[in-house]
Order: structure tokens, then sequence, then C-alpha cells
């Protein structure tokens, strides 16, 4: 049985003080695996993510119960920088590339934390052109330039910059045509089965994602309301009933 790279144990989030989002939320992510993490607009996916990557501080969030750890380690305390180091990286919501950079500078700004030299950086940026050949084609046009599925693809290449073992990925399908959105979880997929990489994926696109996850998690209000293997997620009367229509 796989290993267990992130543990999010019981946690509660609390926003300004007052607002209790998250009540109590736990997931197991395996080395190796995509796991997705399910739920409706405002169900607390992106807390979530916000809680593991450590980026509540400046939404004025703060975990206040329950435990995250990364291979047995505590990291609740760690900067979002420290987490970057242990090779933990979160893709917003809404792309966020530098839209004045071109596709390949922004690429770049990924590789800031690299510590290994120009010729392994770019050994990764050809690997990231590999699997992201749009981005190859695109690599000296204005981000902003580009349309909303090359530079979702623009924001994961740039994770893949700081060679992470695991990206936190926040809703990849959104406003994204069908079909695009096919093409980046295949990459997604590709990179997961070749390269080894973790995903953590929010998603409010129940069906896409569980076709590509190995196991999801659907969040209702700021709990777990429902776990299981993807497979037996996407066939579950309730799921169907509930969520499959969404996203
Ligand atoms: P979405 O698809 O809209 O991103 P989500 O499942 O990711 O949904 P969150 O963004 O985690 O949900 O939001 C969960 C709840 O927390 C919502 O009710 C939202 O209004 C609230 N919330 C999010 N950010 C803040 C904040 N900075 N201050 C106060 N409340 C917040």
């Amino acid at each position: 049985t796989p290993q267990t790279l992130l543990n999010v144990n019981g946690i509660e989030v609390i926003y300004n003080h007052v607002i209790l989002v998250l009540k109590g939320v736990s997931l197991n992510v395996p080395e190796r695996s995509i796991v997705a993490l399910l739920g409706g607009n405002g169900a607390g996916k992106t807390t979530t993510l916000r809680a593991v990557s450590n980026l509540l501080r400046g939404e004025r969030g703060e975990v206040t119960k329950g435990s995250i750890e990364l291979r047995g380690e505590r990291i609740e305390a760690l900067t979002p920088a420290d987490l970057v180091h242990r090779g933990v990286i979160q893709v917003m919501e809404g792309r966020h590339c530098f839209g004045h950079l071109t596709i390949e500078d922004n690429l770049m700004t990924g590789a800031y934390t690299r510590r290994d030299g120009k010729v392994a950086v770019h050994e990764t940026l050809e690997k990231v052109y590999a699997y992201f050949p749009r981005l190859k084609t695109r690599r000296h046009s204005q981000a902003a330039y580009t349309s909303g599925g090359e530079q979702q693809m623009c924001a994961i290449g740039r994770a893949l910059m700081a060679n992470p073992k695991m990206v936190l990925l926040d809703e990849p399908s959104m406003g994204l045509a069908p079909q695009i959105v096919e093409e980046v979880f295949g990459i997604v997929k590709d990179l997961n089965a070749r390269e080894g990489v973790t995903f953590l994926l929010a998603e409010q696109n129940t069906n896409m994602a569980l076709r590509y996850a190995d196991y999801g998690y659907i969040l209702e209000n700021g709990r777990i309301v429902m776990d299981g293997a993807a497979k037996a997620l996407a066939e579950n009367e309730d799921v169907k009933e509930f969520y499959l229509g969404m996203g």
C-alpha cells in the first residue's frame, strides 16, 4: 500500500475570528495519487487547500483545530516558501498568470526557488513543453493574449518548474470548454503516471474530476459528507443525483 503523503486531520478554519468555515475536515492523500476534493460553491474547497499551503493568513483565516502533516511532519507553522522547498505548490483558482509577461517568462518565475542551477531548470522547462506542446508554441506570446486554457496550462506549468512532489490544484476546469478541460486533466493524469506528481484537486466539476482521480472526498458546508474510490463515487446513486450535474 502506498505511503501517506498528506494527512489532514480534523481541521477547523475560522475567518476573521468569527466565521467558522471548516468544521473538522479530515483527508488522506497517498503518495503518487490524484485525490479530488469535490463540492459546490462555498463548500470550503479553496479554504482546505489554503490551509494546507498556509495561505490563510493573508485572507485573515486560521486553522483553530486539528493538524496537517506532510509525510508525518506537522506543517501548520511552515511558511508557503518552506512548503515550496518541501515540494508542495498551490495553483490558485483563476489561473494568475502574469499577463504582461510571455508564457516562457511566466514559467521561469516558477523556478525562482530552485537551487540546482540553470541547466537543470532548462531541462525542466523542456519537460514542461513536452507535456504542454501548446505552451511551447505560445512561448513568446504575452500571457494576457493567450486563451483561458493556455493560461491554465501556464499556471500548472509554472508550478511544475519548481519540481514539486505535490500540486494543489484549485478548480482547473473553471471557465474552460469541456474539450480543454479534458486536455488539461489528461496532462495532469500523465504527469501523475509518468513523473509521480501527487495532485490534490479541488473541483466543482464532479463528473470530470472523478474520471481522472483515484479517490474523492465530497465537501458540503465545511464537512466531508462522503468519500471513496473515484469509481465507486461516480457510480453512487446519491452522488449521481446531487453532484454529477454540477460544474
Ligand atoms: P468556490 O468554488 O467558491 O471557491 P469553495 O468550496 O472553494 O468554493 P471557499 O472559497 O473555501 O469555498 O469558501 C468557503 C466559505 O468561506 C464561503 O462561505 C466563503 O464565503 C467563506 N470565505 C472564503 N474566504 C473568506 C474570507 N477571506 N473571509 C471570510 N469568509 C470567507
